[in-house]
């Protein structure tokens, strides 16, 4: 088979793809087969090496036989049960696992089936403990510019991704932004953490001036913003925005859907910086990627503020069909036991520095006006063509594809967190093949 020729039995009309320029896909699809460790085999019979981890959530590396051993197990012992007013004992074991590695006091565990689902849950019950607790006019959610917080109608709307927002007129009512971090200018080629941008946490103070601390439920951020391509937090921002959140009353609230569970060489991002939410958002790495799952992670304080009223009430009108499902449990569980055996809830920290002075050899190249680094996460950004947002950064990625490279693209940026397996020859090779594209068509 050459190259991009996929089966005749493959018919691509029907399925109408996610976040995908659908036309453009369907006459030359990439399609992967299968994939073991650190490696996809595409169609066509190659190996592709997975800068990505899949789209940041295969962080134990692909294939885990581990984890399909207990799915199967589950899957013929108990295949589903109610979670609503019913239980089963998985779901009870799975959120004490989570609260053992979870940031210090965030230890109430609510189960969603994805990362929009998590963003989603986690803004209700902020909403939910202000108004439990007294505090009703607090119905304000604030996102950041250049956010992403997946496609729900809360998540779309606090995220600040342009392209995610302006096909959908209604957002909800409310929501107000707090300004990005990416400061080229300032910052570009900085490694690991930059030093500029402290400061632009004291929007929230703007936002505070101008609306009311007591019309402001709570702010979410991503501590790392990783779909718009990787951008690590200026020293001190984080920190600086617990304190004003904690001046004002004003909940924090972490996106650690792609930061959570390792990635940045510490279990979650809370505690590479060493500033704790008052809730967590996480999915992705939770099952490691195989059966779809998500937590939101809740400080003792939100938690027990919702549990108010009779007992024989429902304290969270809010839950999932698949919240807390046996199969995802039993998943996450064995999820949890291979990073537990292996250690990958900290490796990343082992191979961090390598990681950053590898991706920041391609300093130089071609169009390159940027190199940002955070535990195992990266980017590189090109400048785009004249006109055309996006063509460069297609370009490149799809030359990647081609010379076995996956790599997730963001506009002329490519977002990197390769699963925490990754050894350093592993790592030459992404560099490598991402130079060479770089050098061939950027
Ligand atoms: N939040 C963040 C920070 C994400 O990166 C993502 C997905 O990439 C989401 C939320 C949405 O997750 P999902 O696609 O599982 O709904």
């Amino acid at each position: 088979m050459t190259l991009h020729q996929i089966p005749n039995t493959i018919k691509t009309d029907s399925h109408w793809m996610p976040f995908t320029a659908n036309r453009q896909f369907k006459k030359e699809p990439r399609l992967f087969a299968s994939a073991e460790g650190m490696h996809y085999t595409s169609v066509d019979g190659r190996k592709v090496i997975d800068g990505s981890a899949g789209l940041w959530c295969v962080n134990a590396g692909h294939g885990r036989k581990q984890i399909a051993a207990a799915v199967e197990k589950q899957l013929m012992t108990l295949d589903f049960a109610p979670s609503f007013n019913m239980g089963h004992p998985l779901s009870f074991d799975f959120a004490e696992r989570l609260a053992e590695i979870a940031p210090k006091g965030l230890d109430r565990i609510f189960f969603t089936n994805s990362g929009s689902e998590s963003v989603d849950t986690a803004l209700k019950i902020a909403l939910a403990y202000h108004r439990a607790t007294g505090q009703s006019s607090r119905t304000r959610l604030i996102g950041r510019e250049r956010g992403y917080h997946g496609v729900g109608f809360g998540g779309m709307s606090v995220g600040g991704m342009v392209a995610n927002r302006r096909a959908f007129a209604t957002h909800l009512p409310g929501v107000d932004h707090i300004r990005h971090t990416h400061d080229l200018t300032r910052n570009a080629f900085a490694k690991d953490q930059p030093a500029h941008g402290a400061e632009l946490a004291d929007d929230l103070e703007r936002l505070v001036a101008l609306h009311g601390a007591e019309t402001i439920a709570a702010v979410i951020v991503e501590p790392v913003p990783g779909s718009t391509a990787v951008l690590p937090p200026p020293q001190g921002y984080l920190k600086r925005l617990r304190e004003i959140c904690d001046k004002h009353g004003i909940l924090l609230i972490f996106d650690e859907v792609i930061t959570g569970f390792g990635r940045l060489g510490t279990p979650f991002a809370a505690n590479f910086f060493g500033v704790t939410p008052d809730l967590m958002t996480t999915a992705k790495g939770i099952t490691n990627g195989t059966v779809p799952c998500g937590a939101v992670f809740a400080s003792r304080k939100v938690h027990d503020g919702v549990m108010t009223g009779p007992e024989g009430q429902i304290e969270l009108f809010h839950g999932y069909t698949y919240s807390a499902h046996p199969v995802a449990c039993a998943a996450g569980i064995a999820t949890l036991d291979i990073y537990k055996d292996e250690g990958l809830l900290t490796r990343g920290a082992d191979i961090a520095n390598y990681w950053r002075d590898a991706l920041h050899q391609l300093k130089g190249l071609p169009n390159v006006v940027d190199i940002r680094n955070c535990g195992l996460m990266g980017a590189v950004e090109l400048a785009p063509r004249e006109g055309m947002v996006g063509a460069r950064g297609y370009d490149v990625m799809v030359d990647c594809f081609n010379t076995g490279l996956y790599l997730r693209m963001s506009g002329d940026s490519f977002a990197m967190s390769p699963p925490l397996i990754v050894e350093k020859s592993h790592i030459d090779q992404i560099v490598s093949i991402l130079g060479e594209a770089i050098k061939r068509v950027a």
